[in-house]
């Protein structure tokens, strides 16, 4: 019978070497939260009986955040998140005592800002656990270790080929791993740095396989540079697509413009919530994508979209552009009307769609424009607006 295999990521840790006030695993990279590529790339390396993230409990919005920055699929392998203690050995201990319950033959651990494990990787660890009980992953060194005093002078050199530099994910017998966490915590040892010094402190033979020297953990900002880098460089088919839409004034006493409610002596007309904005965003996604419109994919003719909330709409398509492995890099709005004014609620606008479509708020772009009297919106029936969206595809 095939092994039952659960997964922890660690993010509990405050970030602290990075110096910024977000903690690093929380910081943009690619215009999504670092720790968002690290759970899409595990949730995409195989399933999982229990999947939990451990984070600080300060963290709650930034984790929410990050979740929904992922692809649907991949949002729902992750169960609820389990509060972390103030060292990484407790955190690691609170993940495997949230899925005690679900007995897991195997668990593997890794680290929240170590973004870029593989499939291959993955199934190396399972593997390893298998067949040894503990394992981590290890990379050669290149660089010659010197171990030194404190005053700064070498006392060893240990020679290279025996050294290896700890990686996650490392891969246990989860009934091992949990009684090595329960009993180093009863002893006091709650300072390890790995888990694979929990397993052997607890007297378990705890092996090394082939880790994957790409698959850095991130921190230093250099590290969260070239990490973006990266990123940006393998999903380097550029794509632009375009979005119109209009609606019509009615009776009212509000509208929802850019996923924001704004109080106002009309309301627009529409099978939805008549967000023009978001109608406009959507259908520049689904244009660049070349995956049809937003008709298409809601019809008008369907009742479960009557008065629904346009953020459906800019999520799907947001969701579309992730499931093909892409990244949103920008999106741009015009909202053409007389009234209400967009510039009160600009930044609010921003804010709303950033959040919608799981991007940083540098990454949206709202503006305004009267048309000067003329036309349709120039006489007050309606509000118009032009989009457009920047994605980037990986290159084939
Ligand atoms: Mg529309």
């Amino acid at each position: 019978m095939p092994s039952r295999v659960s997964l922890i990521v660690v993010a509990a840790g405050r970030g602290v070497r990075l110096g910024a006030a977000t903690p690093k695993q929380y910081l943009a990279c690619a215009g999504r939260p670092l720790i968002a590529h690290t759970l899409q790339a595990l949730a995409e390396a195989r399933s999982y009986c229990a999947a939990t993230v451990v984070i600080h409990q300060n963290d709650r919005a930034l984790y929410e955040a990050a979740i929904a920055a992922l692809p649907p699929a991949a949002a729902h392998a992750f169960g609820p998140p389990a509060l972390g203690g103030d060292s990484r050995q407790r955190s690691v201990l609170a993940g495997l005592e949230a899925q005690a319950a679900a007995a897991p033959d195997i668990v593997l651990i890794h680290d929240g800002a170590r973004l870029f494990p593989t499939a291959e990787l993955v199934a190396r660890a399972v593997e390893a656990a298998e067949r040894f009980g503990a394992a981590v992953p290890g990379a050669p060194l290149g660089d010659t270790v010197k171990a030194i005093d404190a005053a700064g002078r070498i006392v060893a050199t240990p020679e290279r080929a025996s050294l290896r530099a700890a990686q996650t994910p490392q891969a246990f017998r989860f009934p091992l791993i949990l009684d090595a966490h329960r009993r180093a915590a009863a002893a006091g040892q709650t300072e390890m740095t790995d888990d694979g010094a929990v397993a052997a402190w607890a007297g378990h033979d705890t092996y090394v396989f082939e880790g994957d020297p790409r698959n850095i953990k991130v921190t230093t900002a250099d590290d969260l540079n070239a990490a973006e880098g990266r990123l940006i460089e393998a999903a380097g088919d550029i794509r632009v697509g375009q979005g119109f839409d209009v609606h019509a004034f009615a009776p009212g006493d509000a509208l929802w413009l850019a996923g924001v409610r704004i109080p106002f002596d009309k309301s627009l007309a529409g099978h939805s919530d008549a967000d023009v904005c978001l109608h406009a965003l959507a259908d520049a996604l689904y244009g660049a994508l070349g995956d049809g419109d937003i008709g298409a994919h809601f019809p008008p003719s369907d009742p479960q979209w009557r008065g629904a909330a346009s953020s459906v709409f800019l999520a799907d398509a947001v969701a579309r552009v992730r499931a093909r492995g892409g990244m949103v890099a920008h999106l741009d709005a015009t909202l053409i009307c007389e009234a209400p004014k967009i510039g009160p609620h600009r930044e609010t606008m921003r804010a709303r769609i950033a959040e919608i479509a799981g991007l940083t708020i540098d990454r949206v772009g709202i503006k305004a424009t009267t048309s000067e009297g003329l036309g349709f919106a120039g006489r007050g029936e309606g509000v118009a607006c032009l989009a457009n969206a920047t994605i980037r595809l990986p290159r084939r």
